[in-house]
């Protein structure tokens, strides 16, 4: 499954956009299920692996993400549809991130420590959930690429080559 990347003129112009909402009747077509079974092959994809990946990287602009759960029994990667953020920490933190789209390099953003995430799951349920640490990082980057949001947006230093 081809991601878009930073590099590629067209690919920026779709990474930069917003995302629209995921509806209840989406989640029955079969579109949808291609669409998550592609995200999946994508992050999971053993020449360039990640912890997370958003729709629009695969081209779809709608409000969907994938979450691998370090904080979870067997670390999964999970769904989360409409993901809004409505509580971060006062508590922040520097870490090195790195993202799909800009393939090959990291770098270092300060994010919350905590977050408060209100998502609707694969059956449509509204869920609120507090999450911490590492796994609250990926929610955060995740779910900034629905609004055309980088990682290199959220710091002033260049990106640099990845370890
Ligand atoms: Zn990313």
């Amino acid at each position: 499954m081809r991601i878009l990347t930073v590099g590629n003129p067209a690919d920026s112009l779709v990474l930069r956009q917003k995302a629209a909402l995921v509806t209840g009747r989406m989640l029955r077509t079969d579109d949808y299920a291609v669409l998550r079974r592609r995200m999946l092959a994508t992050v999971q994809d053993p020449q360039n692996s990640g912890v997370g990946i958003a729709a629009p990287q695969v081209g779809i602009l709608r409000r969907m993400i994938a979450v691998q759960r370090f904080d979870k029994p067997g670390e999964p990667f999970e769904f989360y549809l409409n993901p809004e953020i409505v509580e971060s920490s006062a508590e922040t933190a520097p870490g090195r991130e790195g993202c799909l789209s800009i393939p090959g390099l990291a770098g270092t953003v300060v994010r919350a420590q905590r977050i408060v995430l209100r998502y609707r799951d694969e059956r449509f349920a509204e869920k609120t959930e507090t999450i911490d640490g590492f796994t609250a990082v990926i929610f955060q980057h995740e779910t900034d690429h629905l609004d055309g949001i980088l990682y290199t947006d959220r710091t002033d230093e260049a990106p640099t080559p990845e370890e």
